[in-house]
């Protein structure tokens, strides 16, 4: 809800009038961070709100601050069409306010902007090169700014204007509030921007997890068993002999077992749950300083783990869900780097393999390691979407048998509740449009 926010009233207003009932994910994700004047690192497309989602806070923040000396707020974006955009959104959002707004492109005539810049404006939306020419010419000066936004940073940086960026950025106020948009966060650019640019930011993914997976070769190994998988994990930790790995299991209990098992043979640690917060520290600093070179890890504890380095991330079992997934993948190719993941597949994973890539809307190499290939072989036929044919759970079937239980055939079984749809494909559904909020979380 907007009243969420305690906006001005003048912006309540503004944001009835244009009939807004319901912030957007991205405005929701944002806006308590922003009107605290934290840094923002937000992934978003265009379409999702974002406009309005620095817009209203600026527009807040200016409206409870002291009266105007200098631009407070500086809007960059990469094209005139884009800043035309934010201005007019700008406009309509701050029609019952007396903030202000000038207007910089290029292709526009210079000495009419300068002249807009000598009334004081509280704002400044503008592309880089421009501004960059004006500053040069001493018609304004960022020197009072509040917040810094940098809307699609990712299209400015393709665009060339790193150089701008920085000589914008070295002008501005040192106690500002910086709030970077990108399409995605996975690109090596914006990464470095962040850095350089960023204080302590609070992280906003909405981009949707598919685009989360860029410079990661993911790959599968259709796999036995247990004894299989540790021969096969014995095999990639020859293929990757200087490297650290992840490895992640499903269970705690599997995480410990499995790290007591591989500690005969190599530096390897456990982060579970379970562990207390010291220990968690304790191993995640081994880890990190090379002192152990495995870790066996639940998603839990591995959620936010950001180490660099991590060659190659290991699904022992098989992630339960599409985005859990790809938070495991995500630990490698950290800052830009690449990095593998390859995931083992037993076959009664491997409908559950199928909704990843569906859920990716990636199809997932599948390798076998020389020597020890398992006897399963995927299933004899699929359906379109990638499933196995055949029998719904042949398991059950069997452990019923087992107990001595008399087994239904299928055709009789119409009546009962329809089993529910898992979790994966109900994600599918989800996707696209203003769906709820998915992540938010602090930059590690
Ligand atoms: P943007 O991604 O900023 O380009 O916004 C896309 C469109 O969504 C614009 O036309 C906005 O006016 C509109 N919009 C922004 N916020 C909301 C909202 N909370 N409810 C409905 N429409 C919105």
């Amino acid at each position: 809800m907007f009243s969420d926010f305690n906006f001005h009233p003048s912006l309540i207003k503004a944001v009835d009038k244009l009939g807004y009932k319901e912030p957007t994910p991205v405005q929701e994700a944002c806006m308590l961070d922003a009107l605290a004047k934290k840094d923002l690192l937000v992934s978003a497309q265009t379409g999702s709100g974002k406009t309005a989602a620095f817009i209203l806070p600026i527009l807040h923040i200016m409206l409870r601050g002291k009266k105007n000396t200098g631009a407070k707020a500086l809007i960059l974006a990469p094209t005139r069409e884009l800043v035309r955009q934010i201005y007019k959104q700008f406009t309509l959002l701050s029609e019952f306010t007396p903030i202000k707004a000038a207007m910089l492109t290029g292709g526009e005539d210079f000495k009419f902007q300068a002249a807009s810049l000598r009334k004081n404006p509280e704002v400044i939306i503008a592309t880089p090169g421009r501004l960059v020419d004006h500053l040069k010419r001493g018609s304004t000066s960022l020197e009072d700014l509040e917040v810094f936004v940098l809307d699609e940073a990712d299209r400015m940086l393709d665009m060339g204007f790193d150089d701008d960026l920085m000589t914008i950025a070295s002008d501005t106020a040192a106690m500002k509030a910086t709030w970077l948009f990108s399409a995605t966060l996975g690109h090596v650019g914006v990464t470095k921007l962040g850095k350089s640019l960023l204080h302590e930011a609070v992280n906003i993914d909405l981009a949707g997890a598919q685009d989360q997976h860029e410079g990661i070769s993911q790959k599968m190994i259709l796999a036995d068993d247990e004894e299989h998988k540790i021969r096969l994990l014995h095999r990639l930790f020859t293929d990757y002999p200087e490297d650290k790995i992840v490895i992640f299991t499903n269970t705690k209990v599997m995480a410990s077992r499995l790290s007591m098992k591989l500690r005969e043979v190599e530096r390897s640690g456990v982060l579970h749950g379970d562990m207390t917060q010291d220990e968690r520290n304790f191993v995640t600093q081994q880890f990190r300083q090379d002192k152990i070179r495995i870790l066996v890890a639940t998603d839990v504890a591995a959620r936010g783990l950001d180490i660099q380095g991590i060659a190659l991330v290991i699904n022992y079992d098989l992630a339960r869900k599409g985005d859990e997934y790809v938070h495991r993948i995500g630990r490698t190719a950290r800052a830009g780097a690449t990095g593998d993941a390859i995931s083992f597949v037993t076959a009664p994973e491997w409908n559950l393999m199928a909704s990843i890539e569906r859920y990716l809307k990636i199809n997932i190499e599948k390798i076998v390691l020389p020597g020890i290939e398992g006897k399963y072989k995927g299933p004899k036929k699929v359906k379109n979407n990638g499933k196995a044919v055949g029998k719904k759970s042949p398991n059950k079937k069997k452990l019923a048998k087992k107990a001595g239980l008399k087994v239904k055939s299928s055709k009789k079984q119409g009546g009962g509740k329809r089993p529910s749809k898992p979790k994966i494909e109900q994600e599918e559904k989800r996707q696209g449009g203003f769906t709820p909020i998915k992540k938010r979380k602090k930059e590690d």
